[in-house]
């Protein structure tokens, strides 16, 4: 059975709702005082057309800052993160009240732009942890209320208040007014008991379960983002989007005042008016949106496809007309059908992106209308208008990109079932994992878990699981070209998996940064380039670590501890590393990585192009390695010589595990072990 929506607020909490809602409330009120812009101008001696590009500002700040912000959101308090930077936005809308030349209000509409830019990733990704899956799509509607309201009573607002402050200067008195909600934001995020921080994916894990969180790395975030289909759709058809949209509401006003010489006044109720119909349609849709996630989750896609095509053909319909009262009423029912459509948008990214990621992930709203579509939507409806006319230009622009947005959601829309599933099983697994844990259960040292690597659109490595016990020594074999060396980079974080994960110690570190994992102790030591030939060993040493902060005295205790160990690295300390032999080389690129201590060490072509009597030499090196606890994923191309250190092999065929096991028990698998050596060139 449903739960009803007073269910679903009720089992997150009244507060938070209303706060989003307030905060979505007001998101468009610095951008109101447009309707001051007469006034504005007079003052600070500018023209309408510089102050729409002043205030127009903001919203490009909002959506840039949008990305850094989604990713603090990602990982610290988003209550914090709601009360420190609206509390910049209302210190910033002071400032902004006694500006006194153009260039003050551009610096102050730049910093208002950039403390809401946190809004729509950190509401998406609060709402998303705080209430229930089942009730998500009504509670995005009632959240997305807030805006068409905002942009109803806010020119309403600011004109009331420069009305009755009255005089030249009563723009200042609604501008400092304007500081007042936000800073109301602030003070509720910051003091109530009731606005509260949940925990991330609390939804999709098991209740009560805690995972211990790790750095998330903005780079890899979006890498991962850009792999999956369903998000490469909705940036693209928003993008496309922006244009329309952003261009509309500009190009429509200018109309207004050219053809239909409609004031300030008229202009600000008819803005109102568009925004009616759309109080009404984004409740039904939250509804709609609902059921059909229910029903299959690709009908959130073709729902939004279809709306805004159909708002393509309304615009379509409307601009050509002539009567006003006809116009106005189908760019209202238009403007309708696309809120209805742009509930469905956070749905869906809830439903595809990793948790971890989304505030994140729904940064991809800001980004893609205001700065890729509106910014250059902007311009292009700029020139078309000067081209042509108001008219032409609404014509040409916005029914094409309005069906072209929807298009591409509709095509986009077959991924979104195959994505949240993908989403949900990297969960489970994850939950299954942390319920091991805690049950006492020994958690594997190093985890893959369904690992899918593509470099473009050619995937090398398929669904691969491994695990690596503490202690324990694998061999990863397999012919050129099968995906080993990929296989090392992405655990090593120098690759982004496509799909799966990878957990260290039973924390998740496929989204970090390969320098948090080498803090966290994976080294990787590279085949056959692991050296500095032009450095001494000595110096080749010291490099290796020049950005560990490694104290002197430690430095000097652990070479003096490797040099036991390669005792020949002593007696050539001060030599060329490139006049060293091959073996020679190996051995010190070891040394470099094991002067880390590390965790697990990765060896890429542990023994490719030695004589068998330096690689003898390795192996005694690797034995005393293995006696003393290291943990050793190797690389080998030979069998034989992985016999000699490994406790099990990995045998790797085009990216797949073909088998798994003791090593000795692959050498008796005659069909594996003859792929191995044909692979292998000195077996
Ligand atoms: P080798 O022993 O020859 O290094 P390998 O088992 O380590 O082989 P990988 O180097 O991981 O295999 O390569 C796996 C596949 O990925 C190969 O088909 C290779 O051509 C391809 N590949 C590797 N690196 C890239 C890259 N940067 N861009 C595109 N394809 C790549």
């Amino acid at each position: 059975m449903q739960l009803t929506l007073r269910k679903v607020v009720g089992a997150g909490g009244k507060t938070t709702l209303v706060l989003l809602c307030f905060l979505n409330f007001i998101d468009d009120l610095p951008r109101a005082v447009r309707v001051l812009a007469p006034d504005i101008g007079n003052s600070l001696n500018v023209s309408d057309a510089v102050l729409a590009g002043v205030l127009g500002v903001g919203g490009v700040a909002l959506a840039v800052g949008a990305l850094p912000l989604a990713a603090l959101a990602d990982r610290y308090s988003r209550r914090k993160i709601i009360a420190l930077a609206s509390s910049f936005w209302a210190a910033a809308m002071v400032v902004a009240a006694f500006v006194v030349n153009i260039f003050q209000l551009f610096w102050t509409s730049t910093v208002i732009g950039f403390g809401q830019a946190y809004r729509i990733p950190l509401a998406g990704s609060l709402i998303s942890d705080t209430y229930p899956v089942e009730g998500r799509a009504r509670v995005f509607a009632v959240e997305a209320l807030g805006r068409p309201l905002g942009l109803l009573c806010g020119p309403v607002i600011v004109g009331l208040i420069a009305a009755i402050a009255g005089g030249d200067e009563g723009w200042r008195w609604a501008i400092l007014f304007l500081a007042c909600p936000p800073l109301l934001a602030a003070v509720v995020a910051f003091s109530s008991t009731h606005v509260e921080e949940p925990a991330r994916g609390q939804f999709e894990q098991a209740a009560g379960v805690e995972v211990t969180e790790l750095e998330v790395s903005m780079r890899i975030a979006f890498a991962r983002l850009r792999q999956i289909p369903t998000f490469r759709f909705l940036a693209a058809g928003l993008s496309v989007l922006g244009f329309a949209l952003l261009s509309v509401p500009l190009q429509f006003n200018l109309l207004l005042e050219d053809k239909y010489a409609l004031g300030a006044l008229a202009r600000g109720v008819v803005e109102s008016l568009i925004w009616l119909p759309s109080l009404l349609a984004i409740p039904i849709a939250g509804r709609k949106i609902e059921k059909a996630v229910e029903a299959s989750p690709h009908l959130l896609g073709r729902f939004m496809g279809v709306l805004l095509a159909a708002a393509g053909c309304l615009y379509l319909l409307a601009f050509p007309i002539k009567t006003i009262g006809l116009l106005v009423l189908l760019t209202g029912f238009a403007q309708a059908l696309i809120s209805a459509a742009f509930v469905a948008a956070p749905v869906i990214i809830a439903l595809v992106a990793p948790y971890r990621i989304r505030a994140q992930a729904f940064a991809v709203i800001p980004v893609s209308v205001f700065l890729f579509g509106g910014f250059a939507g902007g311009v292009i409806a700029g020139q078309l208008s000067e081209v042509y006319n108001n008219r032409t230009a609404l014509i040409l622009l916005a029914p094409g990109l309005a069906l072209l947005g929807g298009w591409l959601l509709w095509r986009g829309a077959s991924h979104i079932g195959d994505d949240a599933s993908a989403a949900i099983a990297e969960l489970r697994e994850e939950q299954t994992e942390v319920h091991k844990a805690l049950s006492g259960e020994d958690v594997p040292l190093l985890q893959l878990r369904n690992l899918d690597v593509c470099y473009g659109s050619v995937q090398v490595l398929f669904d691969v699981e491994l695990e690596l016990a503490k202690g324990e020594v694998v061999a990863l074999l397999g012919a050129n070209g099968a995906g080993k060396t990929t296989l090392l980079r992405t655990i090593s974080g120098l690759g982004v998996p496509h799909g799966g994960s990878i957990k260290l110690n039973g924390r998740t570190i496929t989204y970090t940064e390969a320098e948090t994992r080498f803090r966290l102790g994976i080294v990787q030591v590279r085949g056959g380039e692991g050296i500095f030939p032009g450095l001494s060993v000595k110096d080749n040493l010291r490099a290796a670590v020049l950005k560990s902060n490694m104290e002197t005295e430690e430095y000097e205790l652990k070479t003096a501890e490797l040099i036991e160990t390669f005792p020949v690295l002593g007696k050539r300390f001060n030599d060329l590393a490139d006049d060293l032999s091959g073996g020679q080389q190996q051995m010190l690129a070891l040394a470099m990585a094991l002067i880390h201590d590390p965790e697990i060490l990765l060896i890429d072509e542990l023994s490719l192009g030695l004589a068998p009597a330096v690689v003898a030499e390795l192996l005694a090196v690797i034995a005393e390695l293995k006696a003393g606890g290291q943990t050793m994923l190797i690389v080998e191309q030979s069998l034989n010589v992985a016999l000699e250190f490994a406790d099990r092999a990995v045998f790797l065929e085009k990216g797949l595990i073909r088998y798994s096991g003791s090593a000795k028990n692959l050498a008796e698998h005659t069909d594996l072990a003859r792929t191995v050596f044909f692979g292998g060139s000195n077996s």
